[in-house]
């Protein structure tokens, strides 16, 4: 008979269950249906962990819908469900180099020769792809395992993966889908100016993006894929063989892994992708191993919710607590105005952080976040940290956070429109946001003027020499010389380098006005089309939203932009002062040296990644297949290459290498 202490004690386990089971269940919520989590991966491993060791020593207090017992994604409304036929598993984790070493005595308890390949794991979410004959089908998300959603229309858009199987394979395959950094950084930068909230991470803008209605939203996007698993693998023998075969059906399959029958290898190769991890242009995060033989995998077999041959590795969190000391709050060039924390100095993830972003002024409130609070910090890749939630427990009665009434440049009003996260500068003349107007005019992707950082262009600004961006081309030499700590050679640059940007190609000029929708890429497609910025100015709404992948809001954007007197004024000035205001790249047709031709790729890229290959193939006009028939073209080959290469040979067909590809 258990004794008073432990009935006490076993009830008091019992409640920490429900109650860890119920906090869970909310976080699983917030981070897969609404794709934005309110703590860490971290603290929800944390009391992952905690519940499934409480439900360990306690089985018989495991709840039905404890998320230890089944797959976690839930089916968004509005997408139809696709019943997978083989189940998708999630991983086993560990934290440790013992937990591996665990794993491996179990796994080579039952198969004492047993080897491991070593994967990325990368930080997106997982789909599944149905090829009937050749053709895509389905695409689905893994949803709980057994049930996913059909995003077919979604997936399609996402340029790395094939329509079309150059064999008439009817298999299933899957992989991950994830947002590259730099698309991540993009997409969070426009939603700042147009005061859209901020996906916290590029896992939840991947996951928020396949999972839109609007397919048109997942083409901007660039969505990119990972595949790693075919769904019944038959005549190969190895995880090896199953992600070579995938390179070679014309899948990307991420390059960087191992085959070993050894962990301080598979330590050795965590260590050093920890290292450049901050450097990959993707989030991972962790490294995934699995027993390489696919017999000895069947053997093992699947846990309810994971499989017994593969452990993830995660990497420990990019995160910490730190002081909220202040807030800046700063006007961006379109008038949003963002708070940014001051912090005490923190470690984190190989940089000292003493700022992170806020996001916005709901953002504050809906956490309650405060000065004087502590708070976790967090950094995904190379995004700028972010404040992620106050730790509760260590709050001292802060005062809630004082939001500005005006705007901290020029005084005026601050609006906080209903359908924005932000607060707002609506004043056109605010200092602050003409000189982030001006910062943007002449950085790399626009004017490219070297040397006229924020700290010259405020001191041209208040000295009133520049106060809109036509300004800069009636400065004399000698206007430099009249400002603060500015000599003579510098002088000289700066004016030559104002004259040098005379020269551009038009598309750079276009960027740099700063128009709502009109980026560094939609400028170069619009003067592609256009040919000057004139003829630009004069096109109707109609023949512009007609150009392939722009929209309506482009096209509005620029009609009302070019409609205001100002803009015909300032395009005026442009020509007075003798800037090019026509196209001068080439046109992509006429560069597109490849076209027509049909180009595949095999064997191992040394500098290129696959993607990248493919990439440039087609944006030099090729069509880029999986495998080599009499109607190929091109094999590009890299080392180790096999089959395909003895195949192009017997053919005849042309076969170049990596340089070749390099040089184009
Ligand atoms: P998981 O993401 O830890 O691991 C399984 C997944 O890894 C697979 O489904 C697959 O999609 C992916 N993966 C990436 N690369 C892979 C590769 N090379 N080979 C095989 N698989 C690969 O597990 P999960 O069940 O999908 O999600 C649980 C995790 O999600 C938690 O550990 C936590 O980190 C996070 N989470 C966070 C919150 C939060 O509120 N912050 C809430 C719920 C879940």
């Amino acid at each position: 008979m258990p004794s008073d202490l432990n009935c006490g004690k076993i009830k008091h386990m019992e409640k920490r269950i429900k109650e860890l089971v119920a906090l869970l269940n909310q976080y699983r919520n917030e981070y897969y249906t609404l794709d934005n989590p309110s703590v860490s991966d971290s603290e929800y491993d944390k009391l992952y962990h905690e519940l499934q060791e409480l439900e360990k020593q306690n089985p018989e207090f495991v709840l039905a819908d404890s998320p230890t017992q089944a797959v976690g994604d839930v089916i968004l409304e509005g997408f139809e469900k696709y019943q997978h036929e083989t189940p998708l598993y999630s991983l086993q984790d560990a934290f440790s180099h013992e937990e591996l070493l665990a794993f491996d005595r179990r796994v080579k308890g039952e198969f004492p020769d047993a080897s491991y390949m070593a994967e990325l794991k990368i930080d997106g979410l997982s789909v599944s792809l149905v090829y009937v004959d050749g053709k895509l089908i389905t695409g689905a998300t893994r949803g709980d395992g057994s049930v996913g959603e059909n995003i077919t229309e979604n997936i399609k858009r996402i340029k790395d993966i094939p329509h079309q199987l150059e064999e008439p394979l009817t298999i299933t395959v899957r992989g991950e889908a994830y947002l590259p950094r730099a698309s991540f950084d993009r997409i969070n930068q426009e939603r700042r100016d147009t005061g859209q909230a901020e996906f916290a991470n590029p896992r939840n803008a991947a996951a928020g993006t396949l999972r839109q209605l609007d397919t048109s939203v997942v083409a901007k996007r660039g969505l990119a894929t990972f595949l790693y698993q075919e769904a019944s693998p038959t005549s190969r023998l190895t995880q090896d063989d199953v992600l070579r075969e995938l390179t070679d059906y014309g899948f990307s399959v991420n390059s960087r892994r191992i085959v070993t029958a050894s962990m301080d290898d598979i330590w050795t190769f965590i260590e050093e992708i920890a290292a450049e991890r901050d450097s990959l242009p993707y989030d991972i995060d962790g490294i995934v191993i699995k027993v390489n033989s696919l017999a000895m995998q069947e053997e093992l077999g699947f846990t309810v919710k994971a499989p017994r041959w593969a452990i993830a590795y995660k990497f420990p969190a990019e995160e910490k607590e730190a002081e909220l000391l202040s807030v800046d709050w700063t006007v961006g060039r379109t008038g949003v105005v963002t708070p940014t924390a001051n912090l005490s100095p923190v470690q984190l993830a190989g940089t000292t952080v003493s700022r992170a972003t806020l996001h916005n002024v709901d953002y504050i409130a809906e956490k309650d976040i405060r000065i004087g609070d502590t708070v976790v910090v967090y950094k995904a890749g190379d995004i700028i940290p972010a404040v992620l939630h106050v730790v509760a427990s260590k709050r001292n009665k802060q005062e809630p956070m004082p939001i500005p009434e005006t705007c901290p440049s020029c005084q005026s009003e601050l609006i906080h429109y209903e359908d924005e996260v932000a607060l707002r500068c609506i004043n056109p003349l605010c200092p602050a946001q003409i000189l982030e107007r001006l910062a943007h005019f002449v950085s790399r992707d626009a004017m490219n003027i070297a040397g006229l950082g924020p700290s010259v262009m405020e001191k041209l600004f208040k000295a009133g020499l520049v106060q809109d961006v036509a300004d800069l081309y009636k400065l004399k030499e000698e206007d430099f010389l009249t400002l603060d700590g500015i000599k003579e050679k510098s002088a000289e640059k700066f004016y030559a380098a104002i004259q040098a940007s005379k020269g551009n190609s038009a598309e750079k000029l276009l960027f740099g006005l700063g128009i709502r929708h009109v980026g560094a890429k939609v400028s170069r497609q619009l003067l592609e089309t256009f040919g000057d910025i004139d003829s630009l100015a004069q096109a109707d709404t109609e023949a512009i939203a007609a150009i392939d992948g722009l929209g309506g809001a482009v096209a509005q954007s620029l009609r009302s932009y070019f409609a205001k007197e100002e803009a015909e004024k300032l395009l005026e000035e442009f020509k007075t002062a003798g800037l090019n205001l026509a196209f001068l790249g080439q046109r992509a047709q006429a560069d597109a040296q490849l076209s027509g031709l049909t180009v595949v790729l095999t064997g191992k890229l040394e500098r290129l990644t696959r993607n990248d290959a493919k990439e440039k193939l087609q944006n030099l006009g090729a069509k880029v297949t999986g495998s080599v028939s009499k109607k190929t073209d091109i094999l590009v080959a890299g080392s180790d290459a096999g089959s395909k290469l003895d195949k192009a040979q017997a053919l005849g067909i042309e076969i170049r290498d990596e340089a070749w590809l390099e040089s184009l």
